[in-house]
């Protein structure tokens, strides 16, 4: 297991907790480099086997992924590659490929390209919403075959068959959800926050992951033994025999503490001096059921719908959503589940469909422009309202205009249910998510138009101090414990109640027991987090007092920097520990 090589150590941003070690291998999203040279009239022939010989590899590929994600994540999940075959076996593309070839004679990767290219650029224009979808199932296909062409053996592959410890620039969500989780040990990565999302499915698969290590990529070679402390956010690069032995005792204590948490998931969710507070969970799909059952929670306070579209890589049918959403409730044994509309754009992106700005056509805003694929969606939820307590969240509201916009379209499609008596709840509660500094200023506005409201701190946080989620080098400035947020925060709690009306907080800081401390002391009685901080935050929530609590946030109210307000909470968890 140890190396003669010497052990180094890199510090990173902690951003999903646990301890692993292994082999690294090293994975790249970046472009794939397309050679351009030309070829000889007798290399044509030469030039189109290479083709044929690309493309049944790349079939056998599909066929083995298919299988693959057909077994783990069922049939409906696997029909995209069905899609993909397609593609790969278009007689139209081929023959144009093999044209283009005769006609200017470069090599075969460019031809495939070009043509490609000109087949993307068609579809992309198309008006038909469908049809441009497939963009991103040719680029996926297009990426397979000039993958073969040049001999490159397929990360996703290699990472498949063996234990590995990822290390990459970058993750993106939509390639986290493809990765097989019992061969993955952990995620290395040069950029990203504690909050990217890709760091967030991360925690909810158990990975122990290190973000924001700048160039870890460039310190780690393939095959290096590496080991990972999530907690504390080290990588050692060829640990000695003294650090994977200390790590040990580490991954062994943490293990005991984590059943004694565990032990408590059971007991009801009330503070010391008797108050109750709602402990709900984050989930991303039905894969978290088994694991939301066994942590006892009070329902779903955040069902991220994206996952199911990065799956797909597209639009996945009313039918589709429709079996993911009630296979959730179903599960959900009455309590309710909120599902939130789709939240893409910003760092959750669609091959061709979103673009990567987090201040651009994202979540509410990507469905007002995209009125079918919203519709589709707001059908399949309604139909599975019929199944148990579901209600409705939407992302990124920004004012009233907008949410006015939005319940205007929810009113459109429970008429079409009523016109083909399809059943559903008519009351359906629906809230709006505050995460943008405008939603704070009007919260009195849009807390009497919804049910509820719930805050995403994530985007909160990211949105008032204007600093990237994703974005290593300002991750300093990200701070849950800024006046600022506290101000916010406590702006949004007033409001909700001078309008009777319920305030969750569903962001990464209601999983990190300083800050659930935090929040409890301005007034939250419902807070939903990752499955995984789940036993954690109900043990801490069990020793905390809320009467000293709220003495305690009323001292922070008054400080004026981010650290003494930190290291006030952290005394007060020291001290209930
Ligand atoms: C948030 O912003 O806090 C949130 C819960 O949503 P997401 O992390 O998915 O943006
Ligand atoms: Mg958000």
């Amino acid at each position: 297991m140890t190396s003669n090589n010497t052990e180094r150590v890199l510090i990173g941003i902690a951003a999903s907790p646990g301890i692993c070690h292994g082999p690294a291998v090293l994975f790249s999203e970046g472009q794939i480099d397309i050679p351009f040279y030309s070829v000889s009239s007798e290399q044509v022939a030469s030039e189109t086997e290479r083709l044929e010989m690309a493309i049944i590899a790349t079939r056998e590929e599909i066929i083995q992924i298919r299988k693959k994600v057909s077994a783990t994540l069922g049939e409906g999940e696997a029909l995209i590659f069905d899609a993909h075959l397609m593609v790969l076996e278009d007689n139209a593309l081929i023959s144009e490929v093999l044209q283009y070839l005769n006609e200017r004679k470069h090599n075969i990767e460019h031809c495939f390209h070009q043509v490609v290219n000109r087949y993307i650029n068609f579809f992309k224009n198309i008006e038909d919403e469908y049809l441009r979808e497939r963009v991103s199932d040719i680029r996926d296909v297009e990426r397979r075959v000039l993958n073969n062409l040049l001999g490159k053996k397929h990360a996703d592959k290699e990472i498949l068959h063996s234990k590995k410890i990822i290390v990459s620039d970058d993750i993106s969500p939509s390639l986290a959800v493809g990765f097989n989780k019992d061969t993955l040990l952990g995620f290395l990565t040069d950029s990203g926050g504690a909050t990217s999302h890709f760091v967030i499915m991360s925690r909810s698969l158990n990975i122990p992951s290190v973000v924001g290590l700048h160039d870890v990529t460039k310190q780690i070679k393939n095959n290096d033994y590496v080991l990972i402390d999530g907690y504390e956010g080290k990588v050692f690069i060829n640990p000695c025999d003294e650090t994977l032995s200390l790590y040990e005792e580490r991954a062994n204590k943490q293990q005991a503490i984590e059943l004694r948490y565990q032990k408590e998931l059971l007991e009801e969710c009330v503070t010391r001096d008797g108050h109750t507070i709602q402990l709900m969970a984050n989930i991303e799909g039905t894969n978290e059921i088994e694991a939301y059952k066994r942590s006892h929670a009070d329902g779903i306070g955040l069902f991220r719908t994206e996952g199911l579209f990065l799956r797909h890589n597209g639009v996945p049918s009313e039918q589709c959503q429709y079996n993911e959403y009630s296979s959730v409730v179903e599960n959900a044994e009455g309590k309710p589940v909120i599902i939130r509309t789709l939240d893409i754009g910003g760092d959750k992106l669609l091959d061709g469909i979103t673009e990567e700005s987090f201040l651009g056509l994202r979540a509410i805003r990507y469905c007002l422009e995209n009125i079918g694929v919203f519709k589709t969606q707001l059908r399949a939820i309604l139909r599975a309202s019929a199944l148990g307590d579901v209600q409705i969240m939407y992302p990124m509201i920004s004012g009233v205009e907008e949410l006015d916009k939005v319940n205007e379209v929810l009113n459109e499609v429970k008429s079409e249910l009523d016109g083909s008596e399809t059943p559903y709840n008519r009351s359906i509660k629906v809230g709006a998510m505050i995460e943008l500094p405008s939603a704070v200023m009007v919260i009195d506005l849009l807390a009497s138009k919804v049910d509820f409201l719930s805050v995403g701190t994530n985007d909160l946080i990211q949105y008032l101090m204007a600093v990237d989620r994703m974005d290593d080098k300002v991750s300093h400035l990200y701070q849950p414990t800024h006046p600022a947020v506290l101000r916010s925060l406590k702006i949004i709690f007033d409001g909700g109640n001078q309008n009777n009306k319920s305030v969750s907080i569903c962001g990464e800081m209601a999983g990190e027991p300083i800050y659930t401390a935090l929040l409890l002391g301005l007034g939250a009685k419902s807070i939903s987090v990752s499955i995984s901080r789940l036993a954690e935050v109900k043990h801490f929530i069990r020793l905390m007092d809320l009467e000293q609590l709220e003495a305690v946030v009323q001292d922070c109210m008054t400080m004026e920097r981010s650290g003494q307000i930190h290291t006030k909470l952290e005394e007060f968890i020291g001290s209930i520990s």
